[in-house]
């Protein structure tokens, strides 16, 4: 049993949150395979989603996850309805706010 906690990711990206880091496969802390659906990444289909440091127990391991599109696209797009109808910067200015900005960024790239 682990318990990991999710940290910030490297400022800039995306803050998606992420499915059970701590019980990510070893392919899928190194972005080799999408951390929602398994499946194996290339290039042309990954969405970076930022570094993570994750706390287990008590160490620190360093996570590098991706996702496909259609799953980074959908998680994209599921934290922003979070995220902006509670974010006076986005309901004021779209594009001034960081966090706003890295989801629509994620998605447009998500849907290449
Ligand atoms: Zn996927
Ligand atoms: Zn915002």
């Amino acid at each position: 049993m682990t318990e990991a906690t999710d940290t910030a990711p490297v400022w800039g990206r995306a803050p998606l949150p992420l499915p059970g880091v701590g019980d990510l496969s070893e392919e899928q802390q190194r972005g080799a395979a999408c951390v929602w659906c398994k499946e194996h990444l290339t290039a042309e289909i990954a969405a970076d989603l930022g570094e993570r440091r994750i706390r287990v127990l008590d160490s620190h391991i360093t996570a590098f996850p991706r996702g496909c599109h259609p799953c980074a696209g959908e998680a994209a797009l599921r934290a922003l309805h979070d995220h902006a109808p509670r974010c006076l910067r986005c309901i004021e200015d779209a594009g001034s706010c960081d966090i706003g900005v890295a989801l629509r960024r994620l998605m447009r790239e998500a849907r290449r």
